[in-house]
Formats: C-alpha cells, sequence, structure tokens
C-alpha cells in the first residue's frame, strides 16, 4: 500500500514525499483510512512505530477541510514526547498555516494560556498542565468546545494511577462527539476497559 491508497490529499502526499516518506509504516496503513471514515482508534503501536504521523496526517487533513478554533488535543505523558509531537505536527503541517502550541509543566502558565486563547489548531499537552488550565480558569473549556480530535499518545502510562485525576477531567471537558484515538505500547486492563465501552465505534490495530 501506498500513502495514496490511504485516502490522504495530495498536498499531504507532496508533504510526506520531501519528507522523505515514502511508504506508510504498518500502523500507518492500518488507521490513516480508518480515522479518516470518522472512527475512534486503539492503537497498538511503540515509539519508532510511526505512530504519530498515523494521527497527525488524517488530522490535518480534516483540519484543512474545515479549520476551526482548538481542532485537536494530543495529551502525552512527558514534555520530550509534547515537543517531538509538535516538530512532527510543524513539518507535515508546513503547507498550512499550522498553530501548534505546546503545554507542558515548567513553563510560564500565563503565555500558555494567552496561546490557547489564541485558539491555535492542535494544542499538545502533558495532563498535569492542561488540568491546571481548566482549573485555574473556568473559562478555558469553551476554547475545547469544537475540537473534533482528542489524541492519547503512550495511552498505558496516561492511564497509570498517578494521572487518573488530570485524565477525568480532561475527558470530561473534551466534547463528547469527537474522535478518540488511542495510541499505546501495550495493552493494559484499563485500556481493555475502555476499549469495550466503545467498541461498536472504533477500530483496533494491532501488529
Ligand atoms: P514515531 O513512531 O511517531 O515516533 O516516528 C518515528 C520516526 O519515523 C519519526 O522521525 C518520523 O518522522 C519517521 N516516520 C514516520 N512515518 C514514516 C514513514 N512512513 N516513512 C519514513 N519515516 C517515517
Amino acid at each position: 500500500r501506498t500513502f495514496e491508497d490511504l485516502g490522504l490529499s495530495t498536498w499531504l502526499l507532496l508533504t510526506c514525499k520531501e519528507l522523505g516518506m515514502v511508504r506508510p509504516t504498518p500502523v500507518q496503513q492500518g488507521c490513516i483510512p480508518q480515522i479518516l471514515n470518522g472512527k475512534d482508534v486503539f492503537g497498538m503501536a511503540q515509539t519508532g512505530s510511526g505512530k504519530t504521523a498515523a494521527f497527525a496526517l488524517p488530522i490535518l487533513q480534516k483540519l484543512a477541510e474545515n479549520p476551526y478554533g482548538i481542532y485537536a488535543l494530543v495529551i502525552t505523558p512527558t514534555r520530550e514526547l509534547a515537543f517531538q509531537i509538535a516538530d512532527q505536527f510543524n513539518a507535515l503541517g508546513s503547507s498550512l498555516s499550522l498553530r501548534c502550541t505546546v503545554v507542558v509543566g515548567g513553563m510560564e502558565m500565563t503565555a500558555q494560556a494567552l496561546a490557547l486563547m489564541n485558539r491555535p489548531h492542535v494544542v499538545i499537552a502533558t495532563p498535569g498542565r492542561m488540568k491546571d488550565h481548566f482549573v485555574s480558569d473556568g473559562d478555558m473549556a469553551r476554547y475545547f468546545s469544537k475540537a473534533k480530535f482528542l489524541v492519547l499518545d503512550e495511552a498505558d502510562r496516561l492511564l497509570e494511577v498517578g494521572f487518573e485525576e488530570e485524565m477525568r477531567t480532561i475527558l470530561q471537558i473534551m466534547p463528547s462527539n469527537r474522535q478518540t484515538l488511542l495510541f499505546s505500547a501495550t495493552m493494559t486492563g484499563n485500556l481493555k476497559a475502555l476499549h469495550e465501552l466503545s467498541s461498536d465505534k472504533a477500530f483496533f490495530y494491532e501488529a
């Protein structure tokens, strides 16, 4: 299978080519058509498998069709991963005027809050800092009220006990008609429960 076969637009095919992405990886082959089709996705995929582009490409394609407010929220467990994901969004979205904001701990809250109020297309956040913004400003949730995608990257780590409260806050605030894309290296009990809850709408990918 080629990127063409997956249903991506010409401008994204060109971007992939420019970035030296010749063939889609297995996780991209499995997930991109399903995400474009509106499905929730549960993907078993490790770092290095190409999972970031597997969710970034279809999100960018849909966003280009109808950019409206904050379009996607990506939650990832560490600051380093957040910046790496932002780099890939910026590279893949270089031919759009994509606005992408990273919201992680250890940086100024006020500057982040102002960036969020500017309604970037994509927000990439760690759970603790995202929750802090929702708690410290009751109006913040409203900026996410039209969001179409919630991505849980490294979901096995996000659903560990340490992030429980943060994840509950975030899941409650995100609109219920969103698409949820969940990627995890392992299938834990918590994830199984989530998968079964929404299995009618979900596509399950395993290598
Ligand atoms: P990830 O698994 O998302 O951390 O991606 C690992 C690396 O693979 C990143 O540097 C991507 O830019 C690169 N990559 C993703 N998809 C492809 C592809 N189809 N062909 C070549 N490189 C890719």
